[in-house]
């Protein structure tokens, strides 16, 4: 068993700390900066093994070095980053498997937001980190990579089971669903979920974890082959891949 906590971070990432209940093994994801999560790490486990990223952004490894330090925590990163991660202990690459205590953890190559950019997938305990790659109702932005290469990787995490939870490296959810329902304007269960992060955004609560199947219904980007979406676009002759780089455009200039 895996336990999350959130941790919000800068404006609006959220960091990761979790804990495999087993062995009581302690690690963070994408810790954007030091003192959020040392607070939280006070309040709750008192010690960090292990810190995870996702990419080299600075807003993902900020708390790298000085929790490092202050907690001895072994870094694992993504071996396409090579030097970039500040602080990097162990590497990883496509498929290789990282132990957390009882919970094994895939590691996902989904380059297109960076090159190296990975995710930490687990199918035991459901969850998937997903960085600046997958946000709940969006995408990131296209900085290293291809679109062909984004498009990949969104497909990769598309075919993973559909319980599987969504845990994304911004709250952009809200502004996301703005853009999505702009596009796809007659999908009810894109609709009813836009009023549910209104509410949860109104109380200052994040809107993720979110199932896998549960965004697939609504996130415009893992919906290229809708019919609906490309007579909206005019593309109805379009390739999955040419609708993705339609809507991502459309997106940079929202
Ligand atoms: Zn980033
Ligand atoms: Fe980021």
């Amino acid at each position: 068993m895996l336990e999350v906590t959130i941790i919000k971070c800068l404006s609006d990432n959220y960091s990761y700390l979790i804990k495999d209940k087993k062995t009581n093994l302690v690690g963070v994801v994408d810790p954007s900066e030091f003192n959020p999560v040392d607070i939280e790490i006070s309040k709750t486990y008192k010690k960090l093994d292990f810190i995870l990223n996702t990419h080299h952004h600075n807003d993902h490894v900020g708390g790298n070095m000085d929790l490092k330090k202050k907690y001895n925590s072994k870094i694992i990163c993504s071996s396409y980053d090579e030097e970039k991660i500040p602080g990097q202990d162990i590497k990883k690459s496509d498929g290789d498997q990282f132990s957390f205590g009882e919970t094994d953890f895939e590691i996902m190559h989904i380059p297109g937001h960076t090159l190296g950019h990975i995710a930490f997938y687990s199918k035991q305990a459901n969850v998937i980190f997903t960085g600046d790659t997958l946000f709940s109702l969006g995408c990131g932005r296209i900085f290293e990579g291809t679109f062909k290469q984004m498009f990949g990787s969104l497909e990769k995490i598309k075919n993973l089971p559909k319980n599987t939870l969504m845990y994304c490296g911004h709250e952009y959810t809200e502004k996301n669903g703005q853009f999505c329902i702009s596009i796809d304007k007659e999908n009810t269960k894109l609709k009813n979920r836009i009023e549910d992060v209104k509410s949860k955004t109104q109380k200052k609560l994040p809107t993720l974890p979110i199932a896998l199947g549960e965004e697939i219904e609504t996130n415009i980007f893992l919906r290229c082959d809708d019919e609906k979406i490309k007579n909206n676009l005019k593309m109805n002759n379009g390739s999955k891949l040419e609708v993705f780089t339609k809507l991502r455009n459309l997106k940079d200039k929202f």
